[in-house]
């Protein structure tokens, strides 16, 4: 059983209530739309005039809209309700190694207008970009901006408080952001970003588990974990830096902290591209991306599938240490490999059966299907999960 936290904990006020109320009409509008107000109360167990009165109030503040009529059962026909979909609400800001890609979304999520260009290692040129960008994007409907940064994020204080790629260090991002801007701005880790998305928008198998494991695999390798239906955040929110876990030496490629015995060095795109250089024989001046290897590999090329085998043989060293130290419902792979999870789907499996669980039932090994830019989708969600989730602690 959970133990209260009484730094954190309200008494069960009336308006405590009355938000409870809210957030859970406001729920089933999201995942059961179109759905009428008598099926709210039916299935929700609130009274009819309870959930008529929060409806009205979901409805002036712009989060819902009427759809139509559904059928009959005798009567008038009810009047069906979903999320309302016209303007944007949330800017979200995805920094990347090599690109930073901005864009408004609606209330679920649907990406609208988007801009994107190549993440100078100078901050104030990329946030300059960045400001530019979210004034030219922005209008009167926006409520708020998530960013999801590579590195060390204090989500409490809106600080990045270490990006390795670019040694940035102690940047106040949600001020820079919202003194320019004049929005709220709430920023994360990109995996933490990524495991919220995948909690609020991904597949009923991801969304519908309360302990899960996010592992972003892109320039380097991230881990978001979800406890107990919430991202697990740690002190100053820098919790699940697995990417720098020790589970080798002379890895192909420098780790972005500088090593080279890092889960990272050894299963990010870097590692699988430098595995397959060092295979074909082909010198790399740099021009063939991760991108191009999937491709090749999709392709059928031998030393590309191997290149990508052995990264996966890799990666599922690290995602067997989190299984067997987590126990979590499922593990969700992101990032460009899940284009080509047909491939290494076998070799993450081979590596998971092989720890000391063997024959225990293991977590399910799922590829996300957030689509090609989950980092954008965990920028958005940042935004997006806070308009939906339970502000309240019990
Ligand atoms: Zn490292």
């Amino acid at each position: 059983m959970r133990r209260i936290d009484l730094r954190k904990a309200q008494a069960a006020r009336p308006n405590t209530i009355r938000d409870i109320n809210r957030q859970i009409v406001l729920n089933y509008v999201r995942e059961r739309e179109p759905i009428s107000r008598a099926e709210i109360a039916r299935e929700s167990a609130l009274q009819r005039s309870t959930v008529s009165a929060i409806v009205d109030s979901l409805q002036t503040e712009g989060l819902i809209e009427e759809v139509g009529e559904g059928e009959s059962t005798g009567g008038r026909p009810p009047t069906l309700l979903r999320l309302r979909t016209v303007g944007a609400i949330a800017i979200g800001v995805a920094v990347t190694p090599s690109r930073t890609t901005i864009a408004t979304s609606d209330l679920a999520g649907r990406v609208l207008r988007q801009c994107d260009f190549a993440t100078n290692p100078d901050p104030e040129q990329t946030f300059g970009r960045i400001i530019d960008c979210i004034l030219n994007l922005k209008n009167g409907s926006i409520e708020s901006i998530g960013v999801s940064l590579p590195g060390l994020v204090d989500p409490a204080t809106g600080t990045a408080i270490y990006v390795p790629y670019f040694k940035w260090r102690d940047l106040p991002v949600a001020e820079m952001i919202s003194s320019r801007t004049g929005l709220p701005v709430m920023i994360d880790n990109d995996a933490n970003a990524v495991a919220l998305a995948e909690l609020w928008f991904g597949r009923p198998e991801v969304s519908d588990a309360r302990d899960f494991i996010l592992v972003l695999v892109a320039e380097g390798v991230g881990t978001g974990i979800v406890l107990d239906g919430q991202v697990y955040r740690g002190k100053r929110g820098a919790a699940g830096e697995f990417g720098h876990m020790i589970i080798g030496t002379h890895a192909p490629v420098a780790c972005s902290c500088g090593n080279h015995d890092c889960w990272e060095a050894f299963s990010s795109e870097g590692a699988a591209v430098a595995r397959y250089t060092k295979l074909s024989g082909i010198a790399n001046d740099g021009s063939l991306g991760f991108r191009d290897l999937v491709d090749r590999a999709l392709g059928g090329e031998p030393h590309a599938r191997t290149a990508l085998i052995d990264t996966a043989l890799c990666l599922g060293v690290g995602i067997s240490n989190l299984i067997v130290g987590f126990s979590p419902e499922a593990v969700v792979v992101g990032g460009e490999i899940a284009r080509a999870w047909c491939l290494v789907e076998g070799a993450l499996r081979d590596t998971i059966e092989h720890s000391v669980r063997r024959g225990l039932p293991s977590a399910r090994i799922l590829a996300s299907t957030l689509g090609e830019q989950p980092t954008l989708m965990g920028a958005l969600s940042l935004v997006l999960a806070s308009k939906f989730a339970a502000s309240f602690a019990a």
